[in-house]
């Protein structure tokens, strides 16, 4: 079974994704981090996110560097929405992608464009969103765990900033597939959300179980 699970940064995605994948006995691919990884590669070469030649070059990341904790920074992932514009970018990860999706069994990958490119035919596709002011809160609250000092209002002009690149790109922006289904986390807590989501999974795994 493949499950997809896409939406803008803190919507809760990930979070859903990873209790879906235990629910399920799944493996998980947060492909956010491949983007980070690329990004991360390009800013310690010296280049430029918006540039695509040094963008491609930063394709060539080692597999060591998906756990490199740098990779959950906020420069990572402002860099990462960058260099993810570029289409020669998001070829050259596509194939590591849909492989982690074909995978005997089945996976859960969360991102931007599972539903709509990576796996256009998962079993069960969730899109999941929350209002910018709640994921901002939900982001500062995290980073200001990890001890790192920003202000709210940073966070979501940030938020607003890469809602507006994922969404405007020309090449498999965020969007919600036609037969995804919508989770919007913006009332919720996140044990809620993860049992919404396991219902509405839970659905359309019946539904296809009938046809
Ligand atoms: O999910 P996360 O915030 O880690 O993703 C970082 C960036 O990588 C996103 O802002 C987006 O631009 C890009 N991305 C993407 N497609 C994916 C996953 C992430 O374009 N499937």
């Amino acid at each position: 079974m493949i499950i997809a699970v896409d939406g803008p940064a803190a919507s809760g995605k990930g979070t859903i994704a990873r209790a879906l994948a235990r629910h399920y006995g799944l493996p998980h691919l947060d492909t956010g981090l491949l983007y980070r990884a690329v990004g991360l590669c390009v800013l310690r070469n010296g280049g430029d996110p918006a540039d695509p030649a040094d963008a491609l070059a930063g394709c060539d990341f080692s597999d060591a560097m998906l756990g490199d904790e740098q990779l959950r920074s906020e420069a990572a992932g402002a860099a990462a929405s960058r260099v993810s514009a570029h289409p020669r970018v998001r070829a050259a990860l596509i194939e590591r992608q849909r492989a982690f999706a074909g995978q005997p069994g089945g996976a859960v990958l969360d991102g931007r464009d599972i539903g709509t490119v990576i796996a256009p035919h998962a079993d069960a596709k969730l899109f999941v969103k929350a209002a910018p002011a709640v994921r901002a809160r939900r982001r500062h609250d995290e980073l200001s765990a990890r001890g790192l000092d920003t202000s709210y209002d940073r966070v979501l002009a940030d938020i607003r900033e890469r809602d507006r690149r994922d969404t405007m790109r020309d090449h498999a922006p965020l969007a919600q597939a036609d037969d995804a289904d919508l989770l919007d986390t913006t009332f919720m807590g996140i044990d809620a959300a993860v049992d919404r989501a396991l219902s509405l999974v839970e659905a359309r795994i019946r539904t296809a179980g009938r046809d």
